[in-house]
């Protein structure tokens, strides 16, 4: 048959997915595999947004959508901006889509040309590069291993950027490595990008609600930044609402309107009794997130403590999202007589068949040494997952 496009080859295969397809299979021959290695809460949507779903559907509103966006949500949207984050956008910034992916796919459409460089953080999440890649971008990677808590410093920043760069990318809280950027971290970033009035910001703030610190800063916040920024967030995380598919973006008139352009002739206005039900979850707080967010600071002290009383893991300290990135490079070159250990995707792949845990191999997120624990698990699998994890790991030599 004829060959799919360059665009759809030269594009690699979700690691995550990877991952879960094995774990299926070890399953499927009867073992019992507990999978740390997804990217979604465990939780469901709390009680009273799935009602004003159902409210909706049954108040009719099973049409299309204008494509920005229903009103009340933007309006919804308008004022979470501001209150949480203290953005000041008008409703006509706002773009309503299927998830944080479409509108980080949106912007990276509305913004890049071919060849055009994509400053990506790294450790950062998977989608990033190829959604840059499908634009016509060129990723280029800033690196910041776990010496640094992950987080690229302003001169790596400054080093990185060229005549041809166009956006900067990153998550914060992150995924994979649950970082935060500080407000001075992120004001020290801004300082370089000042310089560079060219250059759009792509800040992935989905994990926004789950963070154990210091109150989150959106760098659009900053001096000068509201202009040259695209702020993206959604519902999936915080609100546990990832199969609802979700996400909006504040940005620049110029840039809302090119994303609302490329949605109207691709996906169309986002589904109707989701965003119902989105501007209840904005509108109507409730106790669920606190306990949510509570929940997986919990989590994260489990695994970290247990992580620690593993010879050889270098354990970092997370303070949001709901994932741990430990640095297990000191296994490298080891063997248990019938594997040996070469690199992080061995490791994860061991952990698998030898303890049947499923993680995910920092070297899809940009980071050979590490790999990905996600603790959106009980803390009874959590348990279990880490003593296998230390039984496996000690018959390495
Ligand atoms: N951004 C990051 C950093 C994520 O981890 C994810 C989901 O894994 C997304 C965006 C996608 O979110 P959504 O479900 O809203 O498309």
């Amino acid at each position: 048959h004829p060959k799919v496009s360059d665009r759809v080859q030269n594009m690699n295969e979700s690691a995550t997915i990877k991952m879960s397809q094995k774990a299926r299979e070890l399953r499927a021959q009867g073992h019992e595999v507990i999978s740390l290695s997804l990217g979604e809460p465990d939780f469901d949507t709390p009680e009273h947004i799935k009602e004003a779903a159902i409210q909706a559907l049954h108040d009719g509103k099973t049409k299309y959508t204008p494509v920005p966006g229903i009103l009340p949500l933007r309006d919804a949207i308008v004022d979470k901006f501001k209150s949480d984050n203290g953005l000041e956008y008008s409703v006509n910034q706002i773009v309503v889509s299927n998830g944080a992916k479409q509108s980080l796919a949106n912007a990276c459409l509305a913004l890049l040309n071919p060849g055009d460089e994509a400053i990506i953080l790294a450790p950062y999440w998977v989608s990033y590069i190829e959604i840059a890649k499908l634009a016509g971008g060129k990723p280029v990677v800033v690196s910041a291993g776990i010496e640094q808590d992950f987080k690229v410093t302003p001169k790596q920043l400054e080093a990185a950027i060229t005549d041809k760069s166009r956006v900067v990318m990153f998550s914060s809280p992150s995924n994979p490595t649950g970082s935060v950027y500080s407000r001075e971290e992120l004001e020290a970033l801004a300082e370089v990008l000042r310089k560079y009035p060219n250059i759009i910001v792509i800040a992935d703030e989905i994990y926004e609600h789950i963070n154990f610190g210091d109150k989150h800063t959106s760098i659009a916040s900053l001096d000068g930044m509201l202009d040259r920024t695209v702020t993206i967030n959604g519902f999936s995380k915080g609100y546990a609402m990832t199969g609802w598919r979700l996400g909006y973006m504040g940005a620049p008139l110029w840039i809302a309107k090119a994303c609302a352009k490329i949605q109207g002739q691709t996906t169309s206005g986002a589904n109707s009794f989701s965003q119902e039900a989105a501007v209840i979850a904005l509108r109507n707080k409730s106790d669920e997130m606190d306990i949510m967010r509570k929940t997986f600071e919990k989590r994260k002290r489990l695994v970290s403590d247990k992580l620690r009383e593993i010879p050889g893991i270098q354990v970092p300290n997370p303070t949001g999202a709901f994932y741990i990135f430990p640095n297990v490079s000191s296994y490298f070159g080891k063997s248990s007589g019938v594997t040996k250990i070469a690199n992080a995707d061995d490791f994860a792949e061991y952990l698998l068949t030898e303890a049947h845990v499923a993680t995910v191999s920092g070297s899809a997120f940009g980071n050979d040494d590490c790999i990905r624990i996600s603790y959106a698990a009980s803390e009874k699998e959590l348990n279990t997952a880490l003593d296998r994890i230390k039984a496996a790991l000690e018959k390495l030599k």
